[in-house]
């Protein structure tokens, strides 16, 4: 439903299913808190949005062009920052819906940045390291305008890596003519990276979900969580919330789970991973699909791999008790919906998932002063910035009887709409 009414409502060509979903969570919101309707207006759309074309010589000789986005959703409080995907399902709806919810995450944490999001639609895994570091730096010199330290601030997302952070980072600063390496975050510690930014968004879930587990009264003593995707987010959460005496009863990756009702031995199932290449195979747990694991009865679920992953099918037969979103959007509407009403809590992706961003703030903060930070520095001011971003949602969550998204949602745009009311409109 379009809540502003107005002469002039402006239709865009990324008005996909997955960009409305997002827009329909701003509508929501604004409709709830009474935002300006000239403001909420000018939040439905991302400020500008790039589509380039990026031929890239293949291996085998011949030239194939890929499509490239990169959208900037709204730059008030800072530069837009947002990471760059490569997958097929990349078009300019999801990014720019990725875009918008990047903005409310900044702002929620309180950095100084807008929110953008990239990608170039391909199957990265069909490509060869030379062809993706050739796609990845056409791409880059085509959107070269629009990033920089001071407008927009690149890092990994989906299929991308400190790889390709390092790759935009010499090709940028190849063209304008200096080492620049606050143009993108998530690059190697040994270009200008930071400590702690590999682990920094696990470890922001696993404080998340601590968190939450003592303001909401889940009091096992040894709370059972299970974890889709054995990724980045998925495993260092996993490791983490082990390592604090959770029981992990159980793990997924893109083939499937393992369960052990005492819990899984994390540490040995991450050695194994790492010297197998998948969780199958190994011998302290039983195989499960990703769907029965996601109805299992257990104090914590943690999705942290796609999107969409607890939805209107499904959400009948969820048995946790608190839900805290890793991936980002795993939870679909409708279903979010109906967790509320059977008394579920869910931890948002803004919220739980925004450690990632906060370190690349850290990292972006050093490179500009060329002062470096321990990784007991990172760490320490992660846990700072993130349990206060929780206590606030959380505080409001209960004054206000708002879900926690729509808390965290309230407090990211009544921020940003502060800031624009201030600054008022050009010209
Ligand atoms: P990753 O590629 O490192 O790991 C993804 C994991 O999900 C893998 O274990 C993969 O096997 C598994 N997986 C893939 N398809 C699956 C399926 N159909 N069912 C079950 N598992 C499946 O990715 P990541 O960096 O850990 O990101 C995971 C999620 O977290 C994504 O939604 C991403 O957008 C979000 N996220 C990541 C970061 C970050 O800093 N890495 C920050 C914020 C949000």
């Amino acid at each position: 439903m379009v809540a502003v009414k107005s002469a002039y409502t402006p239709t865009m060509e990324c008005e996909t299913e997955h960009f409305l979903m997002a827009q329909r969570q701003l509508d929501e919101i604004a409709r709830e808190m009474g935002l300006d309707p000239e403001l909420h207006e000018r939040l439905r759309y991302p400020k500008r949005a790039l589509i380039v074309s990026v031929p890239v010589r293949l291996d085998n000789g011949s030239v194939h062009s890929f499509t490239g986005y990169r959208v900037h959703h709204d730059v008030t409080l800072g530069p837009a920052k947002g990471g760059i995907r490569f997958h097929p399902e990349v078009n300019l709806g999801e990014v720019s819906g990725l875009a918008m919810l990047m903005t409310w995450k900044c702002a929620l944490m309180n950095l100084p940045y807008g929110g953008a999001k990239g990608g170039i639609r391909c199957e990265p895994w069909n490509l060869s390291t030379g062809e993706l570091e050739r796609m990845t730096r056409r791409y880059t010199s085509e959107i070269i305008n629009l990033i920089g330290p001071d407008k927009d601030i690149p890092a990994p997302d989906m299929y991308t890596n400190e790889q390709t952070m390092a790759w935009i980072m010499d090709t940028y600063s190849i063209n304008v003519g200096h080492t620049v390496p606050s143009v993108v975050t998530g690059k190697p510690v040994s270009i200008g990276g930071s400590y702690g930014r590999h682990e920094a968004t696990g470890r922001g879930v696993a404080y998340c979900t601590r968190r939450a587990v003592s303001r909401f009264g889940i009091s096992a003593s040894q709370p059972a969580v299970v974890v889709q995707g054995f990724g980045n987010v998925g495993a260092v959460t996993a490791s983490l919330l082990h390592d604090s005496g959770y029981k992990v009863i159980a793990v997924s990756d893109v083939n499937g789970g393992l369960y052990n009702a005492d819990g899984l031995d994390i540490p040995r199932l991450k050695a194994y991973q790492c010297e197998m290449g998948k969780l199958m195979g190994f011998s302290g747990g039983k195989s499960i699909s990703n769907s029965e694991l996601l109805e299992l009865p257990c104090d914590v679920l943690i999705p942290a791999a796609l999107g969409n992953q607890i939805n209107a099918k499904n959400v009948s037969k969820i048995k946790a008790r608190l839900i805290v979103e890793g991936a980002n959007g795993p939870t679909s509407p409708e279903a979010d919906q109906y967790l509320h009403e059977k008394g579920i809590i869910v931890v948002p992706d803004i919220l739980a998932n925004a450690g990632g961003v906060t370190v690349s703030y850290f990292e972006w903060v050093q490179g500009l002063m060329h002062l470096f930070w321990s990784e007991g520095e990172v760490n320490e001011r992660l846990e700072q910035i993130m349990g206060k971003a929780c206590d606030q949602v959380f505080d409001m969550s209960q004054k206000s009887g708002l879900r926690p998204r729509m808390a965290a949602l309230r407090i990211g745009i009544g921020r940003l709409a502060e800031a624009k009311r201030l600054r008022g409109l050009y010209p």
